[in-house]
């Protein structure tokens, strides 16, 4: 029995905000198209692998339970998505050549450095993370069934090619449909007899003069395709289907359009609920790119000297479906809110005031209820920021509020880091600072920030106001 979990999403074929259903009753299925492990994660691949984790903590905080696929590309992933052309070469052995090192260890080295960074954002491990590379056989195995299905065809080149226009539907996703898909611009087809129709793809690639990353197959050695690697690993590790898939836009055609066509292939059934997508991430106003050199990494945002739990922040100021321009200042200013909020977490339990269960519940609602439509999270934030300044709202209130929100929202609120209550003559010389600041009166200020720090409080400006911590 299928059981509604009131979590709704944003499904781009359907184009309307759809319930996440948990179809077996028991877990939540969801995959989420993982890195290609022949460099960092940047800042955008990890706000697109946080939609993953929020919403696994959503449905925890509403009760329920999921399970998470992420695969780890590591290989078949080409240079260029949208041809099978010999000219492009696989990612990884590409990065392999540069390091001068073995594919494979060029693979392992940047999927140990993912798992790092998704440490760092404090995201819900998944289920299972599977390699490509060792998941050969159930790629095969899914292959065979396309071309028992009459869903495939061997190629003259030896490479298996799916038959796109044997999928009536195909299109769905992205609204690319076989007769809009004419060769030209994206599909430079070169009609060299391989594939029969210019829309066509590889879902096993004869080796032709690769001699690494290939293996052993019915139709000669080579290797897969990387659209196939998501279905069949979604397939097997999801027993046969899909509540919601997660990826970036870039993902929607062909990776997912692909994807969809292979997994409906095998299934004859629509395999995937809710397919949701997550837009992309700019940085000062520009498209992060190797060749324009302004690719940040978690690791830049580290060095200098931010909470890496400020990225998460300033993720969810912005709402997913939107594109984002993320900026130093925005880290900056999250950075120091997150500390704030710390502060006034410990202040506020420190308090005897009684919980309010009532205002508790219904402020616990009404943020749940934001999450859960669409992935308000901006929306929630705002709240919380209400929240924290409302003083008729008790203390130990807000602080039960924040503690389980923060289950959500997973930014350490509770984290006892450098902490402390402050005494009154403390408070009373953080207020005239700030006051003097904002006067501009830089020598009281400066003289306050050493009264401060003669009682281990360090002072920390931020573009709006001060925040503190005990050194
Ligand atoms: P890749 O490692 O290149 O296969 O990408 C991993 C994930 O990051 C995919 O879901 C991409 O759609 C996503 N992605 C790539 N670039 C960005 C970006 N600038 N902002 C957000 N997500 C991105
Ligand atoms: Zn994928």
């Amino acid at each position: 029995m299928s059981t509604p979990t009131g979590i709704f999403l944003f499904d781009t074929q359907s184009r309307t905000q759809k319930e996440l259903i948990i179809s077996d009753g028991s877990a939540l299925r969801i995959y989420c198209c993982g890195p290609t492990v022949y460099r960092d994660a940047h800042v955008g691949n990890l706000r697109t692998f946080l939609l993953a984790d929020l919403v696994l903590r959503l449905a925890k905080l509403k009760g329920f339970d999921s399970r998470l696929i992420q695969n780890i590309t590591d290989v078949g992933h080409m240079g260029n998505d949208f041809e099978d052309d010999s000219e492009s070469e696989d990612k990884v052995i590409a990065q392999a050549k540069q390091e001068k090192l073995n594919p494979f260890d060029i693979a392992r080295k940047y999927e140990e450095k993912f798992h790092q960074d998704l440490a760092h954002l404090r995201f819900t491990p998944a289920a299972v993370y599977p390699r490509a590379s060792e998941s050969i056989l159930l790629m095969q195995n899914l292959i065979s069934e396309l071309l028992s299905k009459n869903h495939a065809y061997i190629g003259k080149d030896k490479s298996v090619y799916f038959d796109s226009q044997s999928f009536a539907s195909y299109g769905a996703i992205s609204g690319n449909r076989l007769d809009a898909l004419k060769p030209g611009h994206r599909y430079d087809y070169v009609d060299d007899g391989k594939k029969l129709f210019h829309a066509d793809w590889a879902l096993w690639k004869a080796a032709g003069s690769r001699t690494s990353m290939i293996w052993e197959s019915p139709w000669g050695e080579g290797f897969p395709g990387w659209h196939v690697e998501c279905s069949a690993m979604a397939l097997h590790y999801l027993d046969g289907h899909v509540d919601l898939h997660i990826g970036g836009i870039d993902l929607r055609f062909p990776h997912h359009e692909n994807e969809r066509a292979q997994s409906n292939g095998v299934t004859a059934t629509e395999a995937v609920d809710v397919w949701l997508h997550g837009e992309h991430l700019l940085f000062e106003g520009r498209k992060m790119s190797k060749s324009a050199g302004n690719v940040v990494l978690l690791a830049d945002l580290i060095e200098r000297g931010f909470d890496p739990l400020a990225l998460r922040l300033c993720f969810m100021e912005t709402k997913y479906r939107s594109q984002m321009d993320l900026t130093w200042k925005a880290i900056e200013a999250a950075d120091a809110t997150i500390k704030r909020w710390r502060n006034k977490y410990q202040e506020w339990r420190q308090d005897v005031s009684h919980v309010d269960p009532e205002a508790l519940q219904s402020l616990l609602r009404g943020i749940i209820s934001d999450l859960s439509t669409d992935l308000d999270t901006p929306k929630a934030i705002i709240k919380l920021r209400e929240i924290e300044r409302d003083e008729s709202i008790s203390r130990t209130t807000r602080a039960n509020l924040f503690e389980i929100v923060d289950q959500f929202f997973g930014l350490g609120i509770t984290d006892n880091r450098s902490i402390r209550v402050l005494g009154a003559e403390e408070e009373k010389l953080l207020n005239e600072r700030e006051i003097a600041r904002a006067q501009r009166d830089f020598a009281k200020s400066d003289e306050l920030r050493e009264a401060l720090l003669a009682r281990k409080i360090k002072v920390i400006d931020t573009p709006t106001s001060q925040t503190w911590e005990v050194i």
